[in-house]
């Protein structure tokens, strides 16, 4: 039974975990190239982690999504994952998940089915080699590929999350889908988001609508909106010749925010309540300071939801990018 529900009714069922703000890559979009990471102690522990989703789980969560930076390399983080497959053992929890940048899937797609995971989002905005290093930085897109494998290998649900960026991946939009659905692979595209202050004047791509983008498919495939909703920013379409269902997501329309369910947990323990706004309490003074006693957390976790805002401001239409928040995706975990 959900026990979190919001001022405007909406029962919030899924939560968002970053596990650490560190990332082997530095894509251009999301973080700079000389970032300053926290210092180990403003982390939560792994064990505190545990607390922390299991509180969430015991009010009503029946989502978890790992984030962050990159999850995956965080240290230990494969017993934080074996410890929430007891949640989803119980029935308590239904879906354990995570968004990876696929770096290190190789090495844990089996432990990660084996701790109950059945479906991973990879964000991958290029199947060009040269292309990858530079959005990345950091990254080498052989090692990315071969992870994908891996998780389908193990029996992962494997979902691509791409970033539409004009001038930069425009011309691969049949390229990726075509590649998806040779692989059974998923695909979302994400507008790209006005985030942080990366001095990226040196921009490898630019906001690239996805109305433009539903044009051009239009051009190639009979494109059918279809009205399914997860209850998240994603709309759907189908392209009828190949069957294939593409994912939109628009952040920068308000069109789902009446159906929000979702809230984020930051590696620090604050709560961001709406991925477009800054409003957001503090969980990690209660948890650390009450080590035997919930109570003062479950406050703090009901607090903080009944401040839950309506939606949004980002808006792009006023030629600047208005409502932009100054935390990075990194921080908050997208
Ligand atoms: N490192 C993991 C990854 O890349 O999947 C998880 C964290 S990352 C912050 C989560 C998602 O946020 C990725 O799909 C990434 O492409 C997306 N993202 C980062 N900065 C963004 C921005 N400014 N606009 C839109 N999406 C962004
Ligand atoms: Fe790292 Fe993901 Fe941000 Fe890229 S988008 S820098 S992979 S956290």
């Amino acid at each position: 039974m959900p026990r979190l529900i919001d001022p405007f009714a909406r029962a919030v069922t899924y939560l968002r975990v970053s596990v650490t703000d560190r990332c082997d890559f530095r894509c251009v979009y999301c973080m700079s190239e000389n970032m300053k990471f926290l210092p180990k102690k403003e982390l939560l522990t792994l064990e505190e982690l545990d607390r922390m989703c299991t509180t969430f789980i015991g009010l009503g969560v029946e989502k978890l999504r790992i984030t962050g930076g990159e999850p995956l390399v965080r240290k230990g983080i494969m017993s934080f994952f074996d410890s929430m497959t007891r949640h989803l053992d119980s029935g308590a929890l239904r879906e354990l998940t995570l968004t990876t940048n696929g770096s290190q899937l190789e090495r844990f797609a089996d432990d990660l089915y084996a701790a109950g995971v059945r479906r991973v989002n990879v964000s991958l905005d290029t199947l060009d080699e040269e292309k990858f290093a530079r959005i990345t930085r950091w990254g080498r897109l052989p090692q990315v590929l071969r992870g994908i494998d891996a998780a389908q290998k193990a029996g992962l649900r494997v979902k691509l999350n791409t970033v539409a960026l004009k001038g930069f991946n425009e011309s691969e939009l049949f390229t990726i889908i075509d590649w998806c659905a040779a692989r059974d692979i998923d695909l979302t595209w994400i507008e790209v988001m006005p985030m942080g202050d990366l001095g990226n004047e040196d921009r490898v791509g630019q906001y690239w609508s996805l109305e433009d983008m539903r044009t051009q498919l239009r051009e190639r495939f009979t494109v059918t909106e279809l009205s399914e909703s997860s209850g998240g920013p994603a709309r759907y379409v189908r392209l009828e010749e190949t069957g294939q269902k593409i994912g939109f997501i628009t952040p920068l329309t308000h069109n789902f925010c009446e159906s929000c369910n979702r809230v984020r947990m930051t590696c620090t323990g604050e709560l961001y309540l709406c991925l477009g706004q800054e409003d957001k309490g503090d969980l990690r003074a209660p948890l650390r300071n009450h080590p035997e006693d919930d109570g003062p957390l479950i406050a703090a976790i009901e607090e903080a939801i009944s401040r839950k805002p309506k939606g949004h401001d980002f808006d792009y239409s006023r030629q600047q990018a208005d409502g932009q928040v100054s935390r990075h995706m990194s921080h908050t975990g997208g």
